[in-house]
């Protein structure tokens, strides 16, 4: 219902921007154009958002999702978005992506070869949605269940030739003013190889609070809005959400809340559900039912952010699909059984999900890299 108003209320405003707009243009010819009514009516009517959630389930495609239905559930956080839309998630120089050419594509708005971070195919570096919101005083951050420094996350901070460097990728994000970061990978930033250095010292200069998994249990620490906030969850790798581990949804929830009193002007918030794919290349449905269920949980926390605020778009998709994975007839009637075809990533499309103003934008079949131009259209970047 709540959605249904929410759609009616978007076609009047755009029903209207056409009769102002109509107005503006007769107006014109009789020498009674104003010099600014157009400009605000259409940056209304084309739904600007001032804050931005894309999630991303890594290798997430539409038999993964399916697997919400096919379980016998009623009903999941996708159930609730009024907008969807198809990207084509080819890199440039492979039908099939991995991860680091489909976020940089996502981050980024091109396309690149795989294992790039934030670098166009020429291996030039790319200003990323994040990088633009932080310089226009938005607030900012990256939530992942992988190391913080894994390819979906870095793509979005670091600019790096291969997505294996990961101290340089942690040394990239020392030159951001990023203000939250919830991941794994503290071995990168605090016992490098590369260099002496402690970059968690470095932060801590930078007036960031910092806290860890060995000390702290993140749903007890409250962060100051004062401060920007770098919580890591594991020294490489976070666990898998089967085996307890439970961050991500409440990560999310507190980061939207944080993120809006760290900036009036907004904010732009990624979160990765980051091992589905990993669950996807073990060809295990229980680890995928597990990185589903905890995905899903962090979703819903956004939407109900969203739908309080008013002002956020909210994006669920994914970067590829991971294990060519079908739901196939089980030894039951009414049975279906999870059958991989391939323990990497595979060329299908996958589904945009989008909520909130500039939701519109979304619909259609697209390139990965037209993410990037939809969510600063939504943003009113220019
Ligand atoms: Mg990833
Ligand atoms: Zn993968």
């Amino acid at each position: 219902m709540e959605l249904l108003r929410h759609g009616l209320k978007h076609h009047n405003v755009k029903y209207l921007t056409w009769i102002v707009l109509l107005l503006i243009i007769g107006g014109s010819t009789n020498g009674m154009m104003s010099q600014t009514a157009p400009t605000s009516t259409l940056t209304f009517s084309s739904g600007t958002a001032k804050n931005v959630v894309l999630l991303i389930g890594d290798g997430m495609g539409l038999a993964q999702i399916s697997t919400f239905y096919t379980d016998k559930k009623q009903w999941s956080g996708f159930d609730e978005f009024p907008v969807l839309g198809f990207q084509k998630t080819y890199s440039s120089n492979n039908l099939v992506t991995d991860s680091a050419a489909g976020a940089t594509a996502m981050a980024c708005g091109k396309k690149t070869y795989n294992n790039a971070i934030g670098l166009d195919s020429t291996g030039t570096p790319c200003i990323t949605i994040l990088e633009e919101a932080e310089k226009k005083g938005k607030s900012t951050g990256l939530i992942v269940t992988s190391s913080i420094v894994h390819a979906t996350p870095a793509a979005f901070l670091a600019h790096c030739s291969s997505r294996n460097q990961y101290e340089d990728i942690a040394g990239d994000f020392m030159k951001t003013d990023v203000d939250l970061l919830i991941g794994g990978g503290m071995q990168y930033f605090d016992r490098r190889k590369m260099d002496n250095h402690d970059l968690i010292d470095t932060l801590k200069e930078r007036d960031y609070a910092v806290f860890d998994f060995r000390n702290q249990n993140l749903q007890k620490v409250v962060p100051s809005p004062k401060k920007n906030f770098v919580f890591f969850t594991a020294d490489n790798q976070p666990l898998p959400a089967s085996q307890d581990r439970t961050y991500l949804p409440y990560a999310a929830k507190m980061g939207v809340n944080f993120l809006k009193q760290r900036s009036e002007k907004g904010f732009f918030l990624m979160i990765e559900g980051s091992q589905i794919d990993w669950a996807c290349h073990a060809n295990r449905a229980n680890l995928l039912a597990g990185e589903m269920q905890d995905f899903d949980s962090a979703i819903r926390q956004v939407l109900e952010f969203a739908k309080r605020d008013g002002e956020t778009l909210v994006i669920v998709t994914a970067d590829h699909e991971t294990g060519g994975l079908g739901l196939i007839h089980g030894n039951n009637k009414n049975q279906v059984e999870y059958a991989f075809t391939s323990n990497g990533h595979t060329a299908a499309m996958v589904p945009v999900f989008a909520y909130g103003p500039g939701a519109e934008l979304f619909s259609g079949i697209y390139d990965n890299t037209a993410i990037y131009q939809k969510m600063r259209q939504a943003l009113g970047f220019n």
